[in-house]
């Protein structure tokens, strides 16, 4: 996996876990930021999986 710089500090980003709301739920997630400025960098893809696992949930009740 290539590392993923920030393009304003030209800093390697760092994983970092993350609480995301949707839908009234919470969940962690593994984003990527910048030590440098405190961007944060989600993986678009992770981020659609964890809500359409949000909505698997709902759909079960
Ligand atoms: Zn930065």
């Amino acid at each position: 996996m290539a590392e993923l710089m920030c393009v304003k500090c030209k800093v390697a980003l760092v994983e970092e876990k993350i609480e995301l709301r949707y839908l009234d739920h919470s969940m962690n997630v593994t984003a990527l930021r910048c030590p440098e400025c405190g961007q944060v960098c989600f993986s678009e893809e992770l981020v659609r999986g964890k809500i359409s696992e949000v909505e698997m949930t709902l759909e079960d009740k």
